[in-house]
């Protein structure tokens, strides 16, 4: 399958996402990688490099290393391969948010043929990132059969499964380790390079729990980007501010903090990626 679904979707004269094109890699490796994406709502985008695209899933929650969790995956168009290195804003139109490089690295297929395997809508794998590591497998929900015709949905339902292994465990992958593998920033890291004009009057996420994060991130790549140039907040971030009576942006907010007060004993090997917090963990 070619890009003609993903192009079709952008306007490359507004987003600063890759056109691309398909390109056969010369590496036996193929590549992965899951971005994490704050749009109308967040999301983790998983990625496996196939045939010179990248065959891509939205995870609403995003992996989890504990094998009785079935984690819903909707296959969604094939993307370039070049989008696996694109973290930035996106400033409107299709995706529009904000996406964070959450984990890079490559996979190996378990089965012989990869294509008889998304056909059965089975496909087992390896992964090695600096995340993700161990045995997976992506199951089409009604599975053994041609799903395009028996479910309304056209097939897109798949779950992600992380199978028994020594890298699978409780820790929350996407809590423990929620940064960027590329910048080592949060979402407000990223946005504070390039915070788009047209969020102050049309935010890409409004309402709802995506919503509530965006105001909060706006908010805090304001307090960054005011820092850096030590002076006040600017008044088009302050009109990005939710109001008082905004009262899911605050739950979000204390919801994240409480979160984070839980100790994490297991340290994944796999997990952070810098020497400076790995010497923290250990
Ligand atoms: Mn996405």
């Amino acid at each position: 399958m070619a890009l003609e679904e993903y192009r079709r979707k952008r306007d490359f004269k507004k987003t600063p996402e890759p056109e691309g094109k398909v390109v056969q890699s010369k590496q036996p490796e193929r590549f992965f990688c899951v971005q994490k994406h704050l749009a109308s709502h967040l999301h983790y985008d998983f990625r496996l490099e196939h045939n010179g695209v990248l065959l891509s899933w939205a995870v609403p929650k995003g992996p989890s290393l504990d094998p009785k969790a079935k984690r819903l995956a909707m296959k969604v168009e094939d993307h370039p391969v070049e989008y696996g290195q694109f973290e930035g804003v996106i400033p409107e139109g299709y995706g529009a948010g904000i996406v964070m490089l959450w984990d890079v690295g490559t996979w190996t297929p378990e089965v012989a043929d990869v294509e008889a395997a998304l056909k059965k809508g089975d496909l087992k794998f390896t992964l090695t990132g600096y995340k993700l590591k161990g045995s997976w497998v992506l199951v089409r929900t009604g599975g053994r059969y041609p799903a395009a015709r028996t479910s309304p949905d056209g097939g897109r339902t798949w779950l992600l499964i992380k199978h028994r292994d020594q890298w699978a465990g409780d820790v929350d992958i996407t809590e423990f380790a929620p940064k960027s593998v590329k910048s080592d920033g949060d979402f407000e890291n990223i946005l504070a390079e390039d915070v788009p004009a047209v969020w102050t009057s049309h935010r890409p996420a409004k309402g709802g729990d995506a919503g509530a994060m965006l105001a909060t991130i706006i908010e805090r790549a304001a307090n960054l980007k005011a820092d850096r140039a030590g002076a006040a907040t600017p008044p088009a971030f302050a009109a990005a501010r939710p109001t008082k009576k905004d009262t899911t942006a605050k739950k979000a907010t204390t919801g994240t903090r409480s979160s984070k007060a839980r100790t994490v004993k297991t340290v994944p090997a796999a997990a952070p990626s810098k020497k400076r917090s790995t010497r923290k963990t250990q």
